[in-house]
């Protein structure tokens, strides 16, 4: 019984995935979420609910629009099967409300750290929309279970830290290193991870952004005007800590 539920759960994770490819496509563009129907970026051609079913749709299609032949992006089915997978996965063994409620929230968590990063790679923003829904969603939770040294504390450092940093970059050559809407993520996520978590995010998500950096560089793929959007990587290692807590602590570099 419990492995019918898992699959619902999985299901229903598709159909959010759905959504959040509205949010990540229309967040940034500032269209409204809910009342505008579906309709092909290119040829605006109106897409029918049956060509609009998540993962299966786009495998009919063949990734292309019915009516113009564009391409529909892979992201459209990579969000689906992600959110789907998430939920799928992070189902509890066990059906106890406290577990069930965990996770509904890691869920919840989850589908904003999908349209951040999605967002952050098209636009290179990370909308503050986003942050203060995970803001709202995890300090409730946290005081609720936590102490305040956990996500007080984490909540300080993963701001402060990053903003004395990019602070004294800016003075030091006086560009702006660290976007804003990474500074802001890293404190809410702060709040969840507590000090030695964000510290370890920090650490980790600097370290996975330089090796990407050092082969774009030799790729020469590298937007030197630009740079590369720093969220993702962020989002990665956070994932990593959401779903496998001691993984990076045991990977054999105990920095702290
Ligand atoms: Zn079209």
């Amino acid at each position: 019984m419990e492995e019918l539920y898992r699959i619902y759960a999985g299901v229903l994770g598709l159909l959010i995935g759905s959504f959040l490819n509205v949010v990540i496509h229309r967040l940034p563009r500032n269209t409204d979420m809910v009342v505008s129907r579906s309709a092909c970026p290119k040829c605006s051609a109106p897409i029918p609910w049956w060509l609009n079913i998540p993962l299966v749709s786009w495998i009919y299609l063949r990734g292309k629009c019915k009516n113009c032949s564009a391409p529909i992006s892979w992201r459209y089915p990579a969000v689906e099967l992600a959110m789907g997978l998430i939920m799928f996965l992070a189902f509890p063994q066990l059906l106890s409300p406290e577990l069930l409620f965990r996770w509904i929230f890691i869920s919840a968590i989850s589908g904003a750290l999908i349209c951040h990063f999605f967002i952050d790679l098209e636009h290179k923003i990370l909308p503050d929309s986003i942050n203060i829904y995970l803001l709202c969603l995890i300090l409730p939770y946290e005081i609720m279970f936590n102490s305040p040294m956990h996500w007080l504390a984490g909540g300080a450092f993963g701001f402060l830290g990053p903003l004395a940093v990019s602070w004294g970059f800016y003075k030091w050559k006086g560009k702006v290193g660290l976007g804003g809407g990474d500074i802001k993520l890293w404190g809410v996520l702060g709040v969840y991870l507590g000090p030695f978590g964000i510290m370890e995010n920090i650490f980790f998500s600097c370290f996975l952004g330089s090796i990407v950096g050092i082969i774009l560089i030799l790729a020469k793929r590298y937007d030197r005007e630009g740079g590369i959007p720093f969220g993702p990587f962020i989002i990665v290692v956070s994932f990593v800590q959401l779903f496998n807590p001691g993984l990076l602590s045991s990977l054999g570099i105990n920095i702290f």
